[in-house]
């Protein structure tokens, strides 16, 4: 028996992230001291829910490359790859040199500006399903337009929608959410094809819309079978149901998207995150006769206002992203690296036969603790948020920044010694853990 093995047969869980918190504090008193003074002015010191994590996070100085340099000067990979929205890293050339043109040529111009249509036209180009496209400011936005917009365009109201499922802080279903918007809301489960097709036909033409992600992002990498999204358009054809693909994570896992990938097309898609190379943005479009709709040229046409939705410095990243720096040779060789980090992290935990499980697509994974193979968010155990805890801040301790919910999301300046080099500190984390984690999930040790 190792140091560590004897050591871990003796410690709590409880103990152990005591252990864990006391070195995360003692090493990082810049970023402590930032979140106190964070907190007198913003509600627990956060503007955005998913980046506060206990005893506070890490202040985050500077980004180049897939490095991150913290309030504390301690530089760690960053497979946290902002949620996905990090695709290109954070100090691309081209998005910069694209990005310091336009600001050469003044903001907030208030007419129509030379980078929209281009933009729009590369979208239009690059996801089939996309006829035409409009511009808004982030995700929640899109889809909170797109889902309005498949209501008026029906006349129904109610909208389906997969149990777990994330598109934005207005529409979060993995449990009750006050700030919800507040549509008539039906969940089905991933990949439960005839329960899908039964919910649709029962709901019939009460239902304006059944919004799916091809792959659950935020409710733990939880890839849709193409059977499921072909069933779902399938049966939306069938009741005059809009089919919306919320594709601001997936968007990134194939040249022309996953709806791309698979053949199917939906009435309308969703984009977001990286598509405004690193800059604010979201987008929704699709069917042409729907989206004339928003034609102010013509009468009774739907307003669709917003002030930034077409920021020269968005317009100017986007396009530069999109046209010069995601080829289809990029989007492969980082996909491949996802599936490499996959593998080892698989091997891992077979190696230590821990009761895990890892899920993703492409460039975007998440692992989680499970004693059976979990299909659906909801096949996960409850486990306490204290093992995830600890987990996350042994992998900060050696300089991964992963996102406390288990999330690693590659970024194309990623190397293949980056991956080593975090496959190397999972196994390292786990294996000093596999007694709590065993013993958390009631797995004999
Ligand atoms: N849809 C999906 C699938 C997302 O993952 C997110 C954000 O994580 C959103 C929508 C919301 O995007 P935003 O944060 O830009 O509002």
């Amino acid at each position: 028996m190792t140091m560590a093995a004897i050591d871990q047969a003796n410690m709590t869980l409880d103990d152990a992230l005591a252990a864990a918190e006391a070195r995360y504090v003692e090493a990082n008193p810049a970023s402590a001291a930032a979140f106190r003074e964070a907190q007198a002015v913003m509600p627990g010191g956060n503007t955005r829910s998913v980046l506060h994590f206990s005893p506070f996070p890490l202040g985050i100085r500077e980004g180049e490359g897939a490095w991150l340099t913290d309030a504390d000067g301690h530089r760690l990979l960053d497979f946290v790859g902002e949620f996905s929205a990090g695709l290109y890293g954070h100090s691309e050339p081209r998005i910069r040199r694209a990005i310091d043109e336009a600001l050469d040529h003044g903001t907030v111009l208030g007419g129509p500006n030379r980078y929209e249509a281009a933009f729009a036209r590369a979208i239009c180009d690059r996801f089939p399903a996309i006829e035409r496209v409009r511009f808004c400011n982030s995700g929640t936005e899109a889809n909170l337009y797109a889902l309005s917009a498949a209501r008026a365009f029906t006349g129904r109201d109610d909208v389906m929608v997969l149990s777990g499922a994330y598109h934005g802080g207005t529409f979060t279903f993995s449990g009750p959410n006050p700030l919800n918007v507040p549509f008539p809301w039906h969940e089905i489960a991933l990949n439960d094809i005839e329960g899908a097709r039964e919910a649709i036909r029962r709901l019939g033409d009460r239902l304006a819309a059944v919004i799916v992600e091809p792959m659950m992002g935020a409710g733990g990498c939880f890839p849709a079978s193409p059977g499921f999204l072909t069933a779902l358009r399938e049966e939306t054809e069938r009741t005059g149901v809009m089919l919306v693909f919320d594709e601001v994570m997936t968007s990134r896992m194939a040249p022309g998207s996953v709806h791309g990938l698979f053949g199917i097309r939906p009435d309308l898609v969703t984009l977001g995150k990286y598509v405004g190379g690193g800059m604010t943005f979201g987008a929704f479009g699709g069917r042409a006769d729907l989206m004339a709709r928003f034609d102010p040229s013509t009468p009774d046409y739907w307003g669709h206002a917003g002030t930034f939705n077409n920021s020269v410095v968005t317009m100017a990243a986007g396009l530069a992203g999109l046209t010069e720096v995601l080829t289809p040779a990029a989007l492969e060789a980082l996909n491949a690296r996802g599936e490499r980090l996959r593998d080892g992290m698989r091997r891992a935990i077979d190696d230590l036969d821990l009761p895990m499980q890892v899920n993703g697509m492409g460039s975007m994974t998440a692992f989680h603790f499970a004693t059976r193979a979990a299909e659906r968010p909801e096949d996960l155990p409850a486990v306490s948020p204290g093992l995830r805890a600890l987990i996350h801040l042994e992998l900060i301790a050696r300089g991964l920044y992963t996102a406390r919910r288990g999330l690693v999301a590659l970024s194309l300046p990623v190397t293949d010694a980056d991956i080593d080099r975090f496959l190397a500190g999972f196994h390292a984390v786990l294996e000093e853990n596999t007694t709590i984690i065993r013993r958390h999930l009631d797995v004999p040790a």
